[in-house]
C-alpha cells in the first residue's frame, strides 16, 4: 500500500508532492497529463491516485469518471482550486474519495492519503497489513515496527526498506532492486545509500535477520 500515482501537470507541484511522498516512505509515480495518467491508473499498479483537476489532454473530472466507469475502486484524492466549491462537489459526486484545496501544506495532503489508504486496507481486509518475520513485526497501518514486542523507532525510509525485506523473505534482493523500491530512480546505482540503510536496520532490528550475499545484495533470513 505504498504505490501512489500523482497526476499533476505543474512540475513544481508534482515535484513537491513526489519528494514529500518519498520522504514518507511511499513510492510515487508522476503523470503530467490526463491521458497518460488514466493509462497508468488503469494499470493496476497503484494503491491510490492524487489527481489534479486542470490537466492537459483530459481533465481530472474525465479521468475520474472513466476510471469509475471501468470499475476501478482505487482511492482518489482530488486537488481542487481553493474557493472552488463547485470543483469539490463535482469531484466528490464523480467518485473522488477525498479532496485537498490548493494551495495546501504537504501535511494536509498526507493526512488525506493516509486516511484513504487506511480505509482501503480495512475495507479490503488486506491481510498484508501486518508483516512478520522472526521477532520482527511491521504494522503497515500504524507504520509501527516491533522486535520481540518492543517498539522500535524507524524512520520512514527505514520502514520502507524493512517492508521490502519482509515482503520477500529468503529472497536475494540486489542493491538496484532495493534502490528502485525504496528510493525510486532518483539515486544513481553507484550510490551506497542501500548499504548505509541496511546498516541502520541491522542496528535497530538486530544484526541477525539481514544477511549480506556477497556480490549480489541482501537477503532476509
Ligand atoms: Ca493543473
Amino acid at each position: 500500500m505504498r504505490r501512489i500515482l500523482v497526476i499533476e501537470d505543474e512540475p513544481r507541484i508534482a515535484a513537491f508532492i513526489e519528494k514529500g511522498l518519498r520522504a514518507e516512505g511511499y513510492t510515487p509515480t508522476v503523470a503530467a497529463d490526463g491521458i497518460t495518467g488514466f493509462d497508468y491508473a488503469m494499470s493496476g499498479e497503484f494503491d491510490l491516485t492524487i489527481l489534479d483537476i486542470g490537466l492537459p489532454g483530459m481533465d481530472g473530472f474525465e479521468v475520474l469518471s472513466r476510471l469509475r466507469d471501468s470499475g476501478s475502486s482505487m482511492p482518489v484524492v482530488v486537488l481542487t482550486a481553493r474557493d472552488s466549491g463547485t470543483d469539490t462537489v463535482r469531484g466528490l459526486e464523480g467518485g473522488a474519495d477525498d479532496y485537498v484545496a490548493k494551495p495546501f501544506r504537504f501535511a494536509e495532503l498526507m493526512a488525506r492519503v493516509k486516511l484513504r489508504l487506511r480505509t482501503r486496507i480495512e475495507a479490503t481486509g488486506d491481510s498484508t497489513a501486518v508483516l512478520e518475520h522472526g521477532r520482527v513485526r511491521l504494522d503497515l497501518l500504524t507504520r509501527r515496527a516491533t522486535v520481540g514486542g518492543e517498539i522500535v523507532d524507524l524512520s520512514a525510509r527505514e520502514f520502507a526498506l524493512a517492508e521490502v525485506f519482509l515482503r520477500h523473505p529468503g529472497q536475494v534482493l540486489t542493491r538496484e532492486q532495493l534502490l528502485s523500491h525504496v528510493w525510486g530512480y532518483e539515486y544513481d546505482p553507484g550510490s551506497n545509500v542501500v548499504d548505509v540503510y541496511v546498516g541502520y536496520l541491522r542496528k535497530k532490528l538486530g544484526s541477525d535477520p539481514i544477511t549480506t550475499v556477497r556480490g549480489m545484495g541482501y537477503r532476509l533470513g
